[in-house]
C-alpha cells in the first residue's frame, strides 16, 4: 500500500516536471529573438501602426526603415510568411542587418506571419529552432510553423472560403497567410494581417515588394520568380542578370485563378510590383528522412540524391552538395539586388539605391553568420 502510493508520487513528481518543462520551452516561443539592424536603420514602427485591428495580437510584428533622405522609391522586403522555411526568415535578417540605402526607402519585415512563429507544424518532426554561429558567437533561431498558431486562430472549418474570391481551399489554408491576401478589417487573425500589409504597401506607397519563401524539391514552383502578368518584363531583366551570376531561376507566370497570394493580390489591390522567389528545402519535402537541425542548415539527404539519380521525380536538388542554407539564402538576396536592379532601369524617376548586401559568392564562401551582428 505505501508503495504504491510512492509510485504514485513518484509518477506525479515526474509528470510535473516534464509538464513544466514543456511550459517554459512554449513560453520561450512566445519570445521573439533580438536582431540587431545595420547602422542604416532609421525607423522602427509596428505593422499594427497601419492597422489598428492586430495590435495586442501575436500577429503584430517589427516593420524596420531604412530611409536613405534621397528623393526615389519605395521597397518592401518580407521573410517568413511561412516561418518553417528557414532561408525566408534568415534572408531578411542578413539584409535587415548589412543593408544601406543610398536612395530612396526600403522596408523590412522579418516575421511577416508573426503568430506562426510561435508554434511548429505537427507531426513534422521539425526542430524547435536552429542556431547559426558568428564572427562572435552563436545565434539561435525559432523555427516556426507554415500557418498561424492554433491557439490566436481556431477553429478552422472544414472548407477554407478564401476572401473576396471565394475560392475552396484545405480548411487548413485559413490560417495560411499567402492564401489570405487582401485580407479584410473584420476578417480572423491571419485575414487582420493580410490587410494590414496591404494597407502598410498602400500608404507608404510601396513601389517594389519582395515575399521569400522556400519548398520542397518535388514542387515545381522552386527556384523560380513569380511575377504579376504586368510587370513581366522586370522580372526578365533580372533573370537575365542572375543568369550572368551563374544563377539560375525560372519566371513563373502569378496565375490569374489562385487567389490570394501576395504575387497575385499584391498586384491586383495596391501599386506595388509583387515578386515572390522560393528556394529549395530538403527539410520540407516528403522525401525527406531524419528530419533535424541538420537537414534544415545543410539542406543534404540520401533520399533526394536516390530520387534525382533515378529521374523518375523532376525535383530541384543539387545531388552533389544538397542545398546548404547559404546557397539558400545568397540565392534570395541576389533575387531581391538583381530585380532592383533591373526595376530601377524602368523606373528612372523612383531610384532604389542598396548598397553593402554580401553577393551570392560571399555567402557560399564565408557562410551565413559572417553577414549576421551581435
Ligand atoms: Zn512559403
Amino acid at each position: 500500500m505505501i508503495r504504491n502510493h510512492l509510485s504514485t508520487i513518484i509518477i506525479t513528481i515526474i509528470t510535473a516536471t516534464m509538464g513544466v518543462i514543456a511550459a517554459i520551452s512554449f513560453g520561450k516561443m512566445h519570445q521573439p529573438e533580438e536582431l540587431f539592424p545595420s547602422e542604416g536603420l532609421t525607423g522602427k514602427v509596428m505593422l499594427s501602426d497601419y492597422f489598428e485591428g492586430i495590435k495586442g495580437t501575436n500577429g503584430d510584428t517589427e516593420v524596420y526603415l531604412f530611409d536613405s533622405g534621397v528623393e526615389g522609391g519605395t521597397a518592401l522586403v518580407c521573410g517568413g510568411a511561412h516561418p518553417n522555411e528557414a532561408a525566408s526568415f534568415l534572408s531578411t535578417v542578413v539584409i535587415l542587418e548589412n543593408l544601406k540605402v543610398t536612395c530612396g526607402r526600403v522596408f523590412i519585415i522579418p516575421r511577416l506571419n508573426n503568430s506562426a512563429f510561435t508554434c511548429s507544424d505537427p507531426m513534422e518532426g521539425f526542430p524547435a529552432s536552429y542556431e547559426i554561429p558568428t564572427k562572435i558567437g552563436i545565434r539561435k533561431f525559432r523555427l516556426g510553423s507554415r500557418v498561424t498558431n492554433p491557439l490566436d486562430q481556431w477553429p478552422d472549418p472544414l472548407v477554407f472560403s478564401q476572401y473576396p474570391s471565394n475560392q475552396q481551399l484545405s480548411g487548413f489554408e485559413t490560417r495560411n497567410i499567402n492564401r489570405s491576401y487582401p485580407g479584410r478589417p473584420d476578417g480572423n487573425l491571419t485575414e487582420r494581417i493580410a490587410y494590414a500589409i496591404i494597407q502598410l504597401i498602400d500608404k507608404e506607397k510601396v513601389n517594389i515588394a519582395f515575399d521569400i519563401h522556400e519548398s520542397s524539391p518535388e514542387v515545381p514552383i522552386v527556384n523560380v520568380i513569380v511575377y504579376h502578368e504586368n510587370y513581366e518584363e522586370i522580372a526578365m531583366g533580372a533573370i537575365l542578370g542572375l543568369e550572368m551570376a551563374g544563377l539560375q531561376f525560372s519566371p513563373e507566370t502569378s496565375p490569374m485563378n489562385f487567389h490570394g497570394l501576395s504575387h497575385r493580390e499584391w498586384g491586383d489591390y495596391t501599386n506595388a510590383i509583387p515578386f515572390l522567389m522560393e528556394t529549395s528545402n530538403p527539410s520540407m519535402g516528403r522525401l525527406r528522412g531524419k528530419t533535424d537541425v541538420d537537414l534544415v542548415l545543410r539542406g543534404y539527404c540520401d533520399n533526394y540524391k536516390k530520387a534525382k539519380e533515378t529521374g523518375a521525380l523532376r525535383i530541384a536538388y543539387r545531388e552533389d552538395t544538397g542545398e546548404p542554407i547559404a546557397h539558400r539564402v545568397g540565392r534570395h538576396i541576389a533575387g531581391v539586388v538583381e530585380l532592383i536592379n533591373s526595376y530601377n532601369l524602368y523606373y528612372p524617376d523612383m531610384q532604389i539605391v542598396i548598397e553593402n548586401l554580401p553577393d551570392y559568392d560571399m555567402i557560399m564562401e564565408k557562410g551565413v553568420g559572417e553577414f549576421l551582428n551581435n
